[in-house]
């Protein structure tokens, strides 16, 4: 699954700015049926589902019935699977010869998402069938079976599709949902004849029923887990390529397939590809990729096996509309559902303590696929940001292992989090740096064979990988893995002699809330190079290291950026680390940049250090460092809420510093220019605009105002990041002027963009509008709730009293798998430390004792932000005070 940024993620990523709260969890030596967490009991298995139903699209209903072949392993009278808002009309059960067994008392235990169903004599260990009749909801947020509404040229439409990770099959289908009980599906469904109907599988057979329905039977799929069974109906377009022997296709609603070509051809290069590297052939005679409108707070999309599914904004381009940016995005988020097909579909964890398994590794290799198939741009530079993010979380008191005990539905959704996805991935890349990139292939490539359609825990990977690369690293693993927290590498000493240098390693514990904390011990690998010499490796073992490198310049130590740690290198050596940034690698000095700027937020160094590099940075550098300095400018900007005149000058030196990079890019796109020239102009202009900067908005809004007459005055590419402009500062009429064009628009990605427009204004009183608009039908069942995230980026503090005092409202309009975490997110971009005790006191409240992990992160993040307003913006207005004159 490709997970969103929740406003908490976004809040914490935005401080870009611990301690150890839970013990490391066991990692079991394998999966067994015996050791798996499960909350079913162990006395019967499931090894295939016959699923027949019938969609009451417009009611919102479906019936079905469905016959799971069993095996009792352990003698019982009761059989007890999952479902969810699910009504039984009866149950029957047949024994090993066909013998009738008769009847079950049905027992719906809807606190526990349980049925159990009770036989009048025990059943002895053997092979059964158990047909259910039943009714089941469509629901109108992205989770189960869910219908999504949208316009068209000829009026409204409505098509459904499913979403079941983590845990909502069970809402579909009365089934062992849980991701370790693997079994065959065939599925048939009644739908009107004339729709297109889409599962895992091709469809086998269709039979005209007349009368307007048709029967479609898709071919029985392989063994897999529940939660990647998919269904998907509506009036929609295919187009397919055949690569490796598979049909990989696109489907969209009716007219959408000349924006999906870029995914299509992207999709069918990637599956080749990635057959190659896992060694193992993918296994379905089909993929399809379905783009749907609307929006979740959850995901953008998910790698249901055979039949990826995506919100139409992560997979089609419009030329209207759509910037580079969200061409590298729609290009990685299908390299990394392609490659769950592998790591996910076809071996999956055990239990969901593992999920980094899944999302770490289709993050990493999202990573990997971007970088082979497109090199100009330059995405390994990417990666860094992705680890700053996990570091962030990582440094908070809040933060947890990569490998974290799961007990309850609403724990597994919130493991879906930046420790997950690239904490796990930063490790991964610094694993596979350390054995060697063939080394780590060829032990993927092992752990794929040998556990195809079988699940696994993370001891699985690491002894194949360990094995291949002829070196110990599963206690390097484990040391990043199961502890959590970011490890700090200070140089002590760096001495030169006879041409190289020495340097004294040290190793600690980065802290963003508990500077004072014990470290804990990691194995760390570390690389260093010295400017102008050569480069060299050492393991940072017990606490201590030291490493000898050719040459005699300053040296860089996390070279490459593949470690997961910070440096500190002292006043003396950051002086010349300095004086020779502007030759360093590109990737090298987004490193370095981001460590200082995280560790001046936090005092281990000054603030101000930042300032320098930003200031030692040449024009000339690669775009994704200059968009890192507009970044933290605005992140800085954000700490001077409420503080006007500190603000004014400090948005004095940003403007002069961010002005002339946009200078020299242009408003115009050159031919031929890099994306990522092309993403830095968007960024700069939506940097500048954020500060207020007058020339840009005013030629953001003569650009909105011609562009009535004058088709060229804003460039597609660039459409997005005007509006937002204009939109952030809009008066009461332009507001207006923008509804209008909402309300007017059919295409759903463009209708989309102007909802969250709406909810971009700095001024109070129109974000109170747009909040009131989100609570009607207007936007739409699934923008309510991205506009009112957008609503709580600007004004944190009044969205969330809005929505604690509308919270049933505001519950209603985001999907199951998010609930406990979108209210408290709303307010975590807050610097008002009473935001963090009113965070804490919904939670208590309103969310089970289990699942606060999100609430008490935004609240972590709230006081984080206080601490920094308080600590370390004076030495900013101080040096802004200096350089500003
Ligand atoms: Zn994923």
């Amino acid at each position: 699954m490709r997970r969103l940024l929740s406003s908490t993620a976004a809040a914490v990523l935005l401080l870009a700015a611990n301690g150890a709260f839970a013990a490391p969890a066991a990692v079991s030596p394998g999966a067994t049926a015996a050791t798996v967490t499960t909350q079913l009991p162990r006395t019967v298995v499931p090894s295939h589902y016959d699923l027949a139903f019938t969609p009451d699209v417009e009611n919102l209903t479906f019936a079905g019935k469905v016959k799971i072949s069993v095996e009792v392993v352990e003698a019982t009278n009761t059989i007890t699977l999952q479902a969810a808002d699910l009504t039984f009309a009866g149950a029957d059960l047949t024994g090993p010869n066909g013998a009738k067994i008769g009847p079950a008392t049905i027992k719906v235990d809807e606190e526990a998402q349980t049925a159990a169903f009770t036989f009048a004599r025990t059943l002895a260990k053997g092979k059964y069938v158990l047909s259910i009749d039943y009714a089941g909801k469509i629901y109108k947020q992205a989770a189960g079976l869910f219908a999504l509404d949208y316009e068209t040229e000829a009026g409204k439409q409505r098509a459904i599709y499913t979403q079941f990770e983590n845990s909502d099959a069970r809402r579909f289908i009365p089934s062992w949902d849980e991701p370790f009980y693997k079994a065959t599906y065939s599925v048939e469904a009644t739908v009107p004849t004339g729709q297109m109907a889409l599962g895992n599988m091709p469809i086998e057979k269709s039979t005209d029923l007349g009368g307007g329905k048709t029967l479609v039977k898709f071919a029985r799929s392989p063994k897999m887990s529940t939660y990647l069974l998919f269904f998907g109906l509506g009036e929609f377009d295919r187009a397919t390529v055949k690569a490796a022997g598979v049909d990989v296709g696109v489907v969209t609603k009716k007219g959408d397939i000349p924006k999906a070509q870029f995914a299509l051809k992207s999709a069918g290069d990637l599956l080749p590809w990635f057959n190659d590297y896992f060694g193992t052939p993918y296994p379905l005679p089909a993929l399809d990729n379905i783009a749907a409108p609307g929006r979740s707070q959850f995901f953008s999309a998910m790698e249901n096996w055979g039949a990826i599914f995506y919100f139409e904004y992560a997979l089609l381009l419009d030329p209207k509309i759509s910037s580079q940016r969200d061409a590298q995005g729609v290009f990685t988020t299908v390299a990394h559902e392609m490659a769950h097909q592998w790591f996910g579909d076809l071996v999956t964890m055990a239990w969901w303590d593992d999920l980094w398994l899944n999302e770490g590794f289709a993050s990493w290799m999202e990573g990997r696929a971007t970088e082979h198939f497109h090199p100009e741009w330059n995405s390994a530079l990417n990666a860094v940001g992705g680890r700053e993010y996990a570091m962030s979380l990582d440094a908070l008191q809040t933060t947890h292992p990569v490998v974290q005990h799961v007990e309850t539905v609403e724990q597994a959704s919130q493991a879906f989090d930046g420790i997950t996805y690239q904490k796990g991935e930063a490790v991964i890349r610094m694993l596979e740096a350390y054995v060697g990139a063939d080394a780590w292939r060829a032990g993927v490539r092992t752990y794929m064979k040998k556990h195809a359609h079988k699940n696994t825990v993370s001891d699985d990977l690491w002894r194949e990988i360990e094995a291949s690369a002829g070196k110990p690293i599963t206690d390097i693993a484990h040391d990043f893995t199961l502890q959590p927290g970011v490890p700090l590498i200070t140089v002590t000493d760096a001495t030169c002699a006879a041409g190289k240098t020495t340097l004294s390693l040290t190793q600690g514990e980065f802290s963003k809330d508990l500077p004072n904390k014990k470290a804990l011990t990691w194995r760390v690998p570390v690389t260093v190079r010295a400017v102008g010499g050569g480069e060299a490796k050492t393991l940072v073992t017990g606490g201590k290291g030291s490493v000898t490198v050719d040459g005699c310049g300053p040296v860089i130590v996390n070279a490459g950026q593949s470690g997961y740690f910070r440096t500190l290198y002292g006043p003396t050596r950051f002086s010349g680390v300095v004086a020779s940034f502007a030759g360093l690698p590109a990737i090298d000095q987004l490193g370095v940049m981001s460590d200082v700027w995280s560790m001046g937020l936090s005092g281990y160094q000054p603030a101000t250090d930042f300032l320098d590099l930003a200031s030692a940075a040449p024009a000339t550098a690669e775009p994704q460092v200059l968009s890192k300095i507009a970044s933290v400018f605005g992140a800085i900007d954000g700490y001077y809420e409420g503080m006007p005149a500190e603000r004014a000058a400090f948005r004095k030196v940003a403007l002069a510093r961010l002005n002339p990079m946009l200078a020299s890019v242009g408003w115009t796109p050159k031919a031929g220019e890099p994306d990522t020239v092309a993403i830095l102009r968007g960024e700069l202009i939506g940097a500048l605009g954020r500060m207020g900067d007058a020339a840009v908005v005013a030629e953001a809004n003569r650009r909105f105002a011609a562009d009535k007459t004058d088709p060229s005055a804003i460039p597609g590419p660039l459409r997005k990041v005007i509006q937002s402009v204009v939109a952030q500062h809009a008066d009461a009429a332009t507001w207006d002027v923008i509804r209008a064009q909402a309300q007017a628009e059919k295409t759903p990605l463009i209708r989309a963009q102007f909802y969250s427009l709406l909810a971009s204004s700095q001024d109070d009183a129109l974000a109170r509008k747009a909040l009131d608009l989100a609570l009607t039908a207007e936007p739409g069942e699934t923008l309510s709730s991205t506009m009112i995230s957008r609503v709580a980026g600007g004004h944190p503090d009044m969205v969330f009293d809005w929505a604690v005092a509308n919270r049933d409202a505001v519950n209603d309009k985001v999907d199951s798998s998010s609930r406990t975490r979108f209210i408290p997110g709303l307010g975590a971009g807050s610097s008002n430390p009473a935001m963090a005790e009113k965070i804490r006191a919904y939670a208590a409240a309103n969310l089970a004792e289990g699942s606060r992990k999100e609430a008490e992160t935004a609240a972590a993040s709230v006081l984080n932000r206080a601490g920094i307003r308080q600590n370390r913006l004076p030495a900013i207005t101080a040096w802004v005070k200096k350089i500003g004159g």
